[in-house]
């Protein structure tokens, strides 16, 4: 297992332990966690935690030159919200751990330049059917329906 996409699970597992939405993420720029974080839509009852955007949150206020050179590692497939973020700042490579549960905007993505890796681990996949199982309405919120 990569270990920042371990850490990337390891975030979104602690998502679920505070009672919100499994995804984690991090970004890594030069072989170092810049920022990590999970989904903390229903802990802060934000519309925009999602856990690409808490991870860039958490990353804090970076130059454009680090974000080119950057890395990000999610548990689950970019949204727009997120994959607008990542074309914002130039990120040059993503890391996804699973598309099964949700297809993001991979497409998108490619079309602009990113080098998309899809990984397709277990344990991500067991996170989110788990959750979509459990809350279903929580996981329709997350996206938008
Ligand atoms: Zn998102």
């Amino acid at each position: 297992m990569d270990p920042f996409m371990q850490a990337a699970i390891e975030e979104a597992q602690q998502g679920l332990a505070e009672g919100g939405i499994p995804i984690g993420s991090v970004i890594v720029h030069e072989g170092r966690i810049i920022g990590r974080g999970h989904n903390r839509r229903v802990q802060q009852g934000s519309a925009i935690r999602h856990g690409e955007m808490d991870a860039f949150e958490n990353a804090g206020r970076q130059s454009a030159q680090t974000y080119r050179e950057s890395v990000l590692y999610t548990t689950l497939s970019p949204c727009s919200m997120c994959s607008g973020a990542i074309l914002l700042y130039g990120i040059p490579r993503v890391v996804i751990g699973e598309n099964q549960t949700f297809m993001g905007e991979e497409e998108l993505l490619r079309s602009r330049g990113v080098q998309v890796e899809v990984v397709q681990d277990p344990t991500c996949v067991a996170l989110m059917r788990d959750f979509i199982a459990a809350k279903p309405e929580l996981w329709n919120e997350d996206i938008g329906e």
